[in-house]
């Protein structure tokens, strides 16, 4: 299930969270062709070319970004999912802020990442991913502009499942010439103070742009659900 959840945040409410992390700017990092304000534990293994030891301890020795914004996601999360506590994990950082200057390529992907983090150091009976009952990624629209996120729901998995890609040449693929079935994807449109909560995993892409004025910037957050408390981090 992917949803957009219109006004999330109030319009106010973002132009405040952004002025934050503008003021911030010189805790911006860059990373490829984006930059990021807070501590991404993917981000590290990227820079690590995956190895998940390196990563952690970069992870663990990176200052957790505290602000307005993560506050305020927080407490909408909350206010949603009323009979779960949301909660941060004491051992991993916040959300963090996704800043784009500039237009990137739109690959159909699935978002993995959360399946390498070390929930064995948070959760002592952790073994595998599937010990979560639910599993979110968060995005909210801080900026003004055109955007929509693109997916084919003939491609959602669950992360209880083996993975199976309805094509794997669709994964990593730029653009939209592949001969396989997956034709004309579902597009979600969101604009500023917008959140999309995807569920579980579907082959997607971001897409739409306006890079002229302002970048673009949202705050990004993962979740995972274990009996009655839902964990957000990143
Ligand atoms: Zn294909």
């Amino acid at each position: 299930m992917v949803e957009v959840k219109k006004t999330f945040v109030s319009a106010s409410d973002c132009d405040f969270i952004v002025a934050e992390v503008k003021e911030r700017e010189s805790a911006w990092k860059f990373y490829k062709d984006i930059y990021v304000l807070g501590n991404s534990f993917y981000r590290h293994l990227i820079s690590t070319n995956f190895d998940r030891e390196s990563a952690w301890k970069i992870y663990t020795e990176t200052f957790d970004t505290d602000s307005f914004g993560q506050s305020i996601l927080h407490t909408r999360l909350q206010d949603l999912y009323g009979v779960y506590s949301v909660r941060y994990i004491k051992k991993f950082s916040r959300p963090g802020y996704q800043i784009i200057t500039q237009e990137t390529p739109r690959i159909w992907h699935y978002d993995d990442e959360k399946l390498r983090y070390p929930y064995e150091y948070v959760f002592s009976d952790y073994k595998s991913f599937d010990y979560f009952d639910e599993v979110f990624t968060f995005t909210l629209m801080l900026t003004d502009g055109d955007f929509t996120y693109e997916y084919y729901p003939q491609t959602e998995t669950k992360y209880k499942e083996e993975p199976e890609f309805y094509c794997r040449k669709h994964h990593g693929l730029l653009g939209d010439e592949c001969d396989c079935d997956l034709k004309d994807p579902v597009k979600l449109t969101y604009g500023k103070g917008d959140l999309i909560i995807a569920k579980d995993r579907y082959l997607h892409r971001v897409g739409g742009s306006s890079f002229a004025n302002d970048p673009r910037i949202t705050l990004q957050g993962h979740g995972v659900r274990k009996n009655n408390i839902l964990y957000i981090y990143w």
